[in-house]
C-alpha cells in the first residue's frame, strides 16, 4: 500500500509498505479521507511538535474515516462494507487512568499519526474495533474525518463546563477554533465571540454562529471581549490559537470568577502568567488534552445537523500530492481552513 512517510523535517516521502493485517479485536480499514492537522504541519515543518520529536519516520495523519475490509478474530460490532471514523488514541485500557474513564490520560495511549505510532495517511491502516465508529447514512467520508477536530472543540466546551446562557470568548479561529464555537453553540452559550487575525476565518466564525469575531490585528482583543460582554470579561475563554501573546490574553479575557481553558500548545513550554489575577479573581485555568468519550456525541452532531462538519473543509488533495497538500495548508491560511486528502 501507498504510504506517506515523515522522515524528517520537509523530507516525506510517498513509499509503498505491507499491507497491515487486522489483529484480533481489530479491524483492517481502507482509508479515504484523513484531515491535515496543525500537528502534521509543525511535524512536518519542524520535525516536532511540543515536547515530542521525531526520532524515527513515521506516517502522519489522524483525522481519518474509511471502509472495513477486513475482520480480525472476534469482531462482531463491524462488518465488512461499513463506513466508518476512526479515533486515532488507543489507550491501554489496564492502568489507573483508563479504569477511572479518564483514557485521554492514559501514559501509554497509542496516538496514532505522531511520533511512534504510525497514523492514516495512507491507503489501509488497523483499529481495534470499539474505537471504528460506524457513520450514519448521510455522514460521507470527509465528514467522518472531521469528526476528530470536532471532538477536540467538544472536549474544550466541556472542560469549560459552558452553559445555557453564557458569554464565551474563543482566540483562535482555525479548525480547533471553530470546532469549539461550534461546541459552545450546542452548550448554549448565547453569546459567543472568536478572536483571530485571518479575515478569511473569522468570516467563516460568523458563518458558524459566532455572536461577534474581532480581528485582532486591528482591534486590541481584550478591550472588546470586554465591551461585548457588559464589561465583565466572558465566562469562559476557551485558548486554541497556542501563542504567547493569546495564552497571556485568556486572563484578561475573562471575568473574574471565570473559566480559562487552555486547548492549544505553545512551542515554548513556560509561558510567563499573572498569577495575581488568577488568585484574586478566583479564576480557573484548566488544560485540555485530547478528548475522551467524545465520538459517539461527534457522530450523532454531525448526523442530525446541529454541527456542520463539512463547512470549515476547503481544499482537498489526491494522497499523491500529501506533501503539496500540507505545504498549502501551511503557507495559504489567507484562503485554507481545513485541507483534506482523499484515497
Ligand atoms: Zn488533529
Ligand atoms: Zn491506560
Amino acid at each position: 500500500m501507498k504510504a506517506g512517510v515523515l522522515y524528517k523535517a520537509h523530507d516525506l516521502r510517498l513509499e509503498e509498505r505491507p499491507r497491515p493485517a487486522p489483529a484480533p479485536g481489530e479491524v483492517l480499514v481502507q482509508i479515504k479521507a484523513v484531515g491535515i492537522c496543525g500537528s502534521d504541519m509543525h511535524l512536518y515543518e519542524e520535525g516536532r511538535i511540543g515536547n515530542t520529536v521525531l526520532e524515527q519516520p513515521v506516517v502522519l495523519g489522524h483525522e481519518a474515516a474509511g471502509e472495513v475490509v477486513e475482520l480480525g478474530s472476534g469482531v462482531t460490532s463491524l462488518k465488512v462494507g461499513d463506513r466508518v471514523a476512526m479515533e486515532p488514541g488507543i489507550p491501554c485500557r489496564q492502568c489507573a487512568y483508563c479504569k477511572r474513564g479518564e483514557y485521554h490520560l492514559c501514559p501509554d495511549v497509542k496516538f496514532h499519526g505522531v511520533p511512534g505510532n504510525d497514523g492514516y495517511f495512507a491507503e489501509y491502516a488497523t483499529i481495534p474495533a470499539d474505537f471504528a465508529f460506524k457513520l450514519p447514512a448521510n455522514l460521507d467520508y470527509v465528514q467522518g474525518a472531521m469528526l476528530e477536530p470536532l471532538a477536540v472543540g467538544l472536549q474544550a466546551a466541556t472542560e469549560g463546563e459552558v452553559r445555557p446562557g453564557q458569554s464565551v470568548a474563543i482566540l483562535g479561529s482555525g479548525p480547533i477554533g471553530l470546532a469549539a464555537l461550534q461546541a459552545s453553540l450546542v452548550h448554549g452559550a448565547t453569546n459567543v465571540i472568536v478572536v483571530d487575525v485571518v479575515e478569511k476565518r473569522l468570516e467563516m466564525a460568523k458563518e458558524l454562529g459566532a455572536s461577534h469575531v474581532v480581528n485582532a490585528a486591528h482591534t486590541p482583543a481584550v478591550q472588546e471581549i470586554a465591551r461585548l460582554t457588559g464589561g465583565l470579561g466572558a465566562d469562559v475563554v476557551l485558548e486554541t490559537a497556542g501563542a504567547v501573546p493569546t495564552i497571556q490574553q485568556t486572563l484578561y479575557a475573562a471575568r473574574r470568577g471565570g473559566v480559562v481553558v487552555l486547548v492549544g500548545i505553545a512551542s515554548q513550554a513556560n509561558v510567563p502568567l499573572d498569577v495575581v489575577r488568577i488568585v484574586r479573581s478566583r479564576m480557573q485555568v484548566r488544560g485540555c488534552f485530547r478528548y475522551v468519550n467524545q465520538y459517539p456525541v461527534a457522530v450523532s452532531l454531525a448526523s442530525t445537523g446541529k454541527v456542520d462538519v463539512r463547512s470549515t473543509v476547503t481544499h482537498s488533495f489526491p494522497i499523491d500530492q500529501l506533501t503539496e497538500g500540507i505545504e498549502f495548508a501551511i503557507k495559504r491560511k489567507d484562503v485554507a481552513i481545513k485541507c483534506v486528502v482523499t484515497l
